[in-house]
C-alpha cells in the first residue's frame, strides 16, 4: 500500500456535495463563523449528484408570501401521498423554512420564470415553480464554495471513523481519491452525511449497452445509507421504495406535462384506464383511493395492472397540446434543461410528440429520500415540534452520536426535492455547530489503529486483482476475484427477483424476502473477493458495497412490514392488503456493527396537523 495519506482534521465533514451537502456547507459557515467546515465529494460539486444536469422546476416552494400554502400544508400532501407515513414534525420543519432557500437561489442568480400578469414565480404545479434551470447545481455549489474551509472533489468516502472514546460517537470519515488514489482521512467533531440515495440496486429496465440510463442518477450509490448502516445508526421506512411512471427509454419527466401541458394518459386502445382499477384499489387500501389527489403509487398501481391485463403500452396524449407552438416548445424545453436523452431518444426513435403519442412505463424501483418517498436515517426532530420519541437533543442528529444526515439520507420526509434537501443541509448544519459547540474542548479520539485497518480494508479490491489476474491469460472471468460489474448484476438480479423488482411485477412475500436476505448474505462474503484493475473500478468495488447494504437493509425492512402499503411501489403476495389496525407506524432497523445482527422495532406515527 503505497498510497500516500492526506489527513484533515475538522469541526463539521459534510459527505457529499449535493443540494443537502451544499445547503449544509453554506449554513454551517453562518452559524460557525470559526469553525472548520470541510466537504468531501465523490465527483465535481460544479456537476454532481441527482441536480448535475439541470432541473426545469423546483418541486418545494410553499409561496407563503403570497398566501398560497403554508407548511401545514404540505405536511397534509406528503402525508397523503405516502399513505399516511410520515415524520410531520421533519415536513413541518423543513416546510417552514424551504422558502427562505429558494429565494437566496434566486438572490445567487437562479433564474426564475415569473406571472407577466402578477411577478409571482411561475407555478407548474400546486408545490412546483419553474426555472430555467440547467445551471441550479453550479450556482449552489458556488455557495458552498464560499463558506466550506476546503472542498475535497473525487473522494470516495467509504466508511465513517468512530470515536474510540465514547460509545457510538462519530469521529470522522475515510476515503480516497479516484483520480490519484491517494488515502484522505478526515478526522471531525460532527459528521452531516448527504450522499444522496441509491439507484441500480434493482436490475433496471434498460440493460446491456443501455444499463446507464435509469431514471435516478446512476452514480447514486446507496453510500448516505451503507456509511450510517455501518456506523449502526437506525434506518427508516427502508421498504418505502419508489417506482415512477415516465417516459420510456428516456426517463424524461412528466411533471410538466401533467401539470403545465395538461396531457393525460390512456392505454393502448385509446381508453381511460384508472376508473377500471377502482374497485380493485379499493379493496386493497380502503379510503386511501379517494384521497385527492390520488397517491403516487395507487396511480402506477393502475398503470402496472392495465400492462398485466394486456392493453399496454400506456401513452401519454401530447398530439393535442403539442399543436399549441408555446406548449410545444416548454415540452422540449424541459428535456433540453434536464434530461436532454429523452429528446435524443424520440429522436432515434422517430417519435415527434406532436404526432405520435408517446409510450410511457413504470421503472425499476429506486431507494431515495426525498422524492415520493420516504427512506432513510432515523433522526432527531426539532427541539419545539417533535413529540419525545423523535427528540434527542439535535435536529437532523441520527441515533449516532454527532452524526447528522440531509436530503435523501434522512428518512420520513418525502417530497422535500431539491429545495428541500438544500434546506435540510441548513438545518443540519445549525444543528451541528450547536453540537460542536456544546462539545467545547472535549476531544473526539480515533486511533492509528482505526485508521490503518479501514485502510487495508479499502485497497483490498486493488490487491485482489492485482494476484488474481496472474491466474488467467485472457477475459474477465477469474476464478479468484469477481469484477465490479459482475457482483453488480447478481446483486440487482436478487433484489429483481426476490424483493421485487420489475420482473416479478413488483410482488414478493415471506419466503422470497427469506431467501433473497440468505443469497444477500452469501454475496456479503463474496464481495470480499472483489478484483479492482485501477481506481476507477475501485470506487465501483465501493459502491457496490454500499449497494450491498442499502439491499440489505431494504429486504429486512420489506419482510418486517406485514402489509400491502404501497400497491404500484411493492406487494407483500402473502398481505395483499394495507393493514392500517397493525402497521400504522413507522418501521426501524438497526445493523449492529460487530455482529452484522439486524434487529426490527416499530415506532409510532404521530400526526402533528389536522
Ligand atoms: C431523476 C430525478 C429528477 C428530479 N427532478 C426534480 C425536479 O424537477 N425538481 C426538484 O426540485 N427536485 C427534483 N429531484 C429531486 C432532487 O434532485 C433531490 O431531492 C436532491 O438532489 C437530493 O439531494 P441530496 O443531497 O440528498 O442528493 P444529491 O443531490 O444527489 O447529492 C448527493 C451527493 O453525494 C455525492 N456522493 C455520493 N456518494 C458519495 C460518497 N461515497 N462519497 C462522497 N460523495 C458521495 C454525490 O456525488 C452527490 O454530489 C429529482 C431527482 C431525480 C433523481
Amino acid at each position: 500500500m503505497g498510497t500516500k495519506t492526506v489527513y484533515e482534521d475538522c469541526d463539521i465533514l459534510v459527505v457529499g456535495g449535493g443540494m443537502g451537502g451544499t445547503g449544509a456547507a453554506y449554513e454551517a459557515r453562518y452559524w460557525g463563523r470559526d469553525l472548520k467546515v470541510v466537504v468531501a465529494e465523490k465527483a465535481n460539486i460544479d456537476r454532481s449528484g441527482a441536480v448535475a444536469q439541470g432541473l426545469y422546476a423546483i418541486n418545494c416552494y410553499m409561496g407563503t408570501q403570497w398566501g398560497e400554502n403554508n407548511p401545514e400544508d404540505h405536511v397534509r400532501y406528503a402525508r397523503n401521498d405516502l399513505m399516511g407515513l410520515v415524520r410531520e414534525d421533519l415536513a413541518f420543519d423543513m416546510a417552514r423554512h424551504v422558502d427562505s432557500a429558494v429565494h437566496k437561489f434566486e438572490d445567487w442568480g437562479l433564474p426564475f420564470m415569473k406571472s407577466a400578469e402578477t411577478g409571482q414565480y411561475l407555478r407548474e404545479g400546486k408545490w412546483q415553480i419553474m426555472i430555467h434551470g440547467e445551471s441550479y447545481k453550479p450556482i449552489v455549489a458556488n455557495a458552498a464554495r464560499n463558506s466550506a474551509d476546503k472542498i475535497y472533489n473525487r473522494i470516495m468516502v467509504t466508511h465513517l471513523l468512530m470515536d474510540e472514546s465514547r460509545d457510538n460517537r462519530v469521529g470522522g470519515a475515510v476515503g480516497f481519491n479516484c483520480r490519484t488514489g491517494d488515502f484522505h482521512v478526515f478526522r471531525a467533531k460532527s459528521v452531516i452525511v448527504a450522499a444522496g440515495g441509491a439507484s441500480h440496486i434493482f436490475k433496471p429496465r434498460a440493460v446491456g449497452e443501455g444499463m446507464g440510463r435509469t431514471w435516478y442518477a446512476p452514480w447514486s450509490s446507496g453510500s448516505a445509507y451503507a456509511l450510517s448502516i455501518q456506523a449502526g445508526a437506525k434506518m427508516t421506512q427502508m421498504e418505502n421504495r419508489i417506482v415512477l411512471a415516465r417516459f420510456k427509454d428516456g426517463y424524461g419527466p412528466v411533471g410538466a406535462y401533467f401539470l403545465h401541458l395538461k396531457t393525460y394518459t390512456q392505454n393502448a386502445y385509446g381508453n381511460e384506464y384508472e376508473a377500471t382499477w377502482y374497485d380493485d384499489t379499493k379493496a386493497m387500501v380502503g379510503e386511501y383511493i379517494d384521497h385527492q389527489p390520488t397517491p403516487t403509487c395507487l396511480r402506477n398501481h393502475a398503470f402496472i395492472q392495465e400492462m398485466k391485463a394486456g392493453r399496454g403500452p400506456i401513452h401519454m396524449v401530447t398530439k393535442e397540446a403539442f399543436q399549441d407552438p408555446h406548449l410545444e416548445e416548454v415540452g422540449w424545453e424541459n428535456f433540453l434543461g434536464m434530461t436532454v436523452s429523452q429528446a435524443v431518444v424520440w429522436a432515434s426513435q422517430d417519435i415527434d410528440p406532436k404526432y405520435t403519442n408517446p409510450e410511457l412505463t413504470t421503472s425499476e424501483p429506486y431507494v431515495m429520500g426525498s422524492h415520493a418517498t420516504c427512506s432513510g436515517a432515523w433522526c432527531s426532530g426539532p427541539e419545539d415540534l417533535s413529540p419525545e420519541e423523535y427528540f434527542w437533543g439535535y435536529n437532523r442528529m441520527m441515533t449516532v452520536d454527532g452524526l447528522f444526515g440531509a436530503g435523501d439520507a434522512i428518512g420520513g420526509t418525502a417530497h422535500a426535492f431539491s429545495s428541500g434537501s438544500f434546506t435540510e443541509g441548513r438545518l443540519a448544519a445549525k444543528a451541528a455547530v450547536k453540537y460542536v459547540n456544546d462539545l467545547k474542548d472535549e476531544k473526539i479520539d480515533v486511533t492509528d489503529k482505526q485508521i490503518y485497518d479501514l485502510k487495508k480494508a479499502i485497497y483490498k479490491p486493488l490487491e485482489n486483482y492485482k494476484v488474481g489476474r496472474n491466474e488467467i491469460v485472457g477475459g474477465t472471468v477469474s476464478p479468484s476475484y469477481l469484477l465490479p460489474i459482475q457482483g453488480l448484476q447478481r446483486l440487482e438480479k436478487v433484489m429483481d427477483e426476490y424483493v421485487g423488482g420489475i420482473s416479478v411485477n413488483y410482488m414478493t412475500n415471506d419466503k422470497m424476502l427469506e431467501r433473497g436476505i440468505e443469497l444477500l448474505d452469501i454475496m456479503e462474503e463474496d464481495f470480499e473477493n472483489i478484483g479492482a484493475e485501477d481506481l476507477h473500478q475501485l470506487m465501483r468495488a465501493w459502491e457496490l458495497k454500499h449497494r450491498l447494504l442499502a439491499s440489505q437493509s431494504v429486504a429486512q425492512h420489506t419482510l418486517f412490514r406485514e402489509e400491502t402499503r404501497w400497491p404500484g411501489y411493492y406487494y407483500r403476495g402473502d398481505h395483499m392488503k394495507l393493514d392500517d389496525e397493525n402497521w400504522h407506524c413507522l418501521t426501524l432497523s438497526r445493523r449492529d456493527p460487530k455482529t452484522r445482527e439486524w434487529t426490527m422495532e416499530k415506532a409510532p406515527v404521530y400526526h402533528l396537523v389536522d
